[in-house]
């Protein structure tokens, strides 16, 4: 066999070998969407990219691609919140100028499991809040304290102002002039204890434990989480914040 003929017949192999990966990855692509599209998939519900996110069905891969859809769209936000049984009452947008207003605007009272005064806030900022309670708070307060939360203490969501820093103000606008962050100031246990960051964070015990679990596991479901070891400007709430470059400190 001449080294020429030996290469044609490699590139011949090559190529049927490149061409029957393709016709392999269509049929179970087409297959694989068949069978997610299908109405009765078999594929469930939180492990299906197609399905609308649903808040009490268990965290998978795929949690994070529906909630990123229903973050994108408002309806389907306020659809899910309605579902998962979160008080947020819908208002009209509030447009103030180009740095501050609320898109997706609604009073957020009730979480699944929790109350929190009201506040007025946007739908994207609720849905994260509602994942955080459901997946993060709860969870924790079960098993490292024993009870549940009852009352999320917040200290406000719209704000229309400049970011701050430790040393002094910035030019930027805050994430809360547009109601893209909470704030939240500590937690209103079911046995009536309460426990708030400026006095149980540095403590030793359940207590500060529970606070460290929920400020790290607000990570999963905001961009940017800053707490008491960020700055003194933290020192009494974790700021919570949708949009952002993935800073959890
Ligand atoms: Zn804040």
């Amino acid at each position: 066999m001449s080294k020429r003929s030996g290469r044609r017949r490699f590139l011949l192999s090559a190529a049927s070998f490149v061409f029957s990966i393709a016709v392999v990855a269509i049929l179970l692509g087409g297959g694989g969407w068949w069978l997610l599209a299908h109405p009765e998939t078999p594929v469930p519900p939180h492990w299906n990219p197609l399905r609308e996110l649903k808040v009490n069905a268990p965290v998978t891969p795929v949690t994070r691609f529906q909630l990123n859809r229903a973050l994108a769209n408002e309806g389907q936000c306020r659809a899910v919140l309605a579902e998962a049984g979160v008080n947020f009452e819908a208002m009209e947008d509030l447009v103030v100028d180009e740095n501050c207003g609320i898109a997706g605007r609604g009073r957020l009272s009730a979480l699944v499991a929790s109350k929190v005064e009201a506040v007025e806030t946007s739908c994207t900022t609720t849905l994260r809040l509602t994942m955080w309670e459901h997946h993060v708070v709860q969870p924790a307060a079960q098993s490292l304290l024993g009870t549940q939360v009852s009352r999320l203490r917040h200290v406000g969501s719209y704000n229309c102002r400049q970011m701050r820093t430790a040393q002094g103000k910035s030019s930027g606008w805050s994430s809360h002039a547009t109601a893209d962050s909470i704030d939240i100031v500590g937690v209103q246990l079911a046995d009536g204890r309460s426990l708030t960051l400026l006095s149980d964070w540095g403590t030793e015990g359940p207590e500060a434990l529970f606070l460290r679990e929920i400020w790290q596991g607000a990570c999963d479901w905001f961009r940017v989480v800053l707490g008491p070891d960020f700055n003194r400007l933290h020192a009494d709430h974790f700021h919570l914040q949708g949009p952002g470059w993935g800073y959890c400190r």
